[in-house]
């Protein structure tokens, strides 16, 4: 039994955890003919979340017609692994209101005659889903905490104010009482999710990001500005290699974007921003830095995932102070689409040790329930560069290789993020193994057995 530091995961969504152990899984079926056979026991509507074309024989995206075969009365809603993409079924769209005609909105784009939707054009079909009631909040909460502690994560920058249909200040109630209850234990470090200069503005008006909560605190803004380089939504300067003409998504206009960060700088507050494409990158650091030279705040703004930022960004990062919330276990699914994406510039893409060598401020983080939470498979591909699932594919870019004590300094980092690197919290957890001295293949399988959180045991590994 070894004592290890614990660990703060710097971004992920502790509610979407919950939600994802709630809804069904569909990231194990290995044909879409095995998906089209799926079933539940919800009787009015199957939401599943998991699925990713390379978990695919046939290597293609799922599409309504797939969808229609596991039902054509009740809608269905597979939402791709990275929750950037849906498929649904024809009568999803119906239920949505969705025809033919229905025009195309902006931040996001979908295609009636697939069943497919991105970004913001997902509402449009998750409107249908009912929202969870205050006690199924509560409830997903608890068993994300509860699992994240039998992870070996004590602290977490989580993103809960993105789910649909649920007003924020409810999501800030239910923490309150989950906390006051001693029902949550995890350190928690809120990604405030307000994508509107209204919404922003009504919760500095209530003075919600100066208030002090008791276990949990609130963070930066945090904006998804582009989607993800899977579902090509991740805004590119040059179009996808294997999708002429298209670029990918921004989110926001710029004007728009500029306006949310410089709103919650003047305001004092962080920027924690999802940008994946070379594009949003550029267009972020142009927002920050603007934002900056009005305010000259001393900030700890960062970028979250940063995977195609290029060596030049890189430069422009650690100009501006901005960090990188990165995650290395993004390779357990990319390392395979990589390329086709992106032709040659996959050269030039998931440079986490480049970053971190030139000194841009490089914090780990997992973005589960995209990737799982484990921090073991985190640090497994950031010292290998190899995908868990896929290992036949080799090492990605092996000169990006992080030693082990790099990589657990760059989960220490996560500190630093939430303005707690002086703080000596008493967390610790135990595991089976000394980590130092196994192989890599062995830490990668490391198992917590208790975990500890300012002193006291919040979670011990069942003996069976
Ligand atoms: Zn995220």
């Amino acid at each position: 039994m070894i004592r290890l530091t614990s660990v703060y995961d710097s971004h992920l969504h502790v509610l979407g955890i919950g939600i994802q152990q709630r809804i069904a899984d569909c990231s194990e079926f290995a044909t879409l003919a095995e998906l089209s056979s799926y079933s539940n026991d919800n009787p009015k509507i199957i939401v599943s979340r998991g699925w990713h074309e390379s978990q695919f024989i046939e290597k293609r995206t799922p599409t309504k017609f797939d969808l229609n075969h596991i039902s054509k009365s009740m809608p269905v809603i597979l939402i791709r692994t990275c929750g950037h993409v849906l498929v649904c079924n024809d009568k999803a769209m119906e239920l949505a209101g969705i025809t033919s005609d229905t025009p195309q909105i902006e931040g996001g784009s979908f295609d009636y005659k697939t069943g497919i939707f991105t970004e913001d054009a997902m509402d449009l079909i998750m409107k249908i889903v009912p929202p969870p009631s205050k006690e199924e909040l509560k409830e997903m909460f608890i068993s994300a905490n509860n699992y994240l502690l039998s992870q070996g994560i004590t602290s977490v920058g989580s993103d809960d104010f993105s789910i649909k249909n649920v007003h924020y200040e409810d999501i800030i109630e239910v923490l309150e009482e989950l906390y006051h209850e001693g029902l949550m234990q995890i350190h928690l470090y809120e990604q405030v999710n307000l994508p509107s200069i209204k919404l922003q503005q009504d919760f500095l008006n209530k003075g919600y990001h100066k208030k002090t909560y008791n276990g949990f605190k609130m963070g930066p803004l945090k904006l998804l500005a582009d989607g993800s380089m899977g579902g090509r939504t991740a805004y590119l300067n040059k179009d996808y290699s294997d999708d002429p003409g298209n670029k990918g998504i921004q989110v926001f206009k710029q004007s728009e974007l500029e306006d949310l960060i410089y709103l919650a700088d003047s305001n004092g507050m962080d920027v924690a921003i999802h940008a994946i494409g070379d594009g949003m990158i550029d267009l972020v650091l142009d927002a920050i830095e603007k934002s900056i030279r009005r305010t000259k705040r001393n900030h700890r703004h960062s970028i979250i995932h940063a995977q195609l930022a290029t060596k030049q960004q890189i430069q422009r990062m650690k100009q501006l102070g901005v960090a990188a919330i990165v995650q290395p276990i993004f390779l357990n699914s990319d390392i395979g689409i990589v390329h086709e994406r992106l032709g040659d510039r996959a050269n030039e893409s998931y440079l986490f040790k480049t970053m971190y060598k030139e000194g841009v401020h490089v914090a780990f983080s997992t973005d589960a329930p995209v990737e799982p939470v484990n921090p073991f498979y985190n640090l497994y591909t950031a010292i290998t560069r190899t995908s868990i699932k896929q290992p036949e594919l080799g090492e990605f870019l092996p000169e990006e290789k992080f030693t082990l004590d790099e990589a657990l300094e760059c989960y220490q980092n996560s500190y630093y993020m939430s303005y707690d690197e002086h703080k000596n919290y008493n967390d610790y957890i135990i595991v089976d193994r000394d980590i130092h001295n196994c192989t890599v293949e062995e830490l990668k399988d490391t198992v917590v057995l208790e975990t500890y959180i300012d002193g006291k045991l919040v979670y011990k590994r069942d003996k069976k």
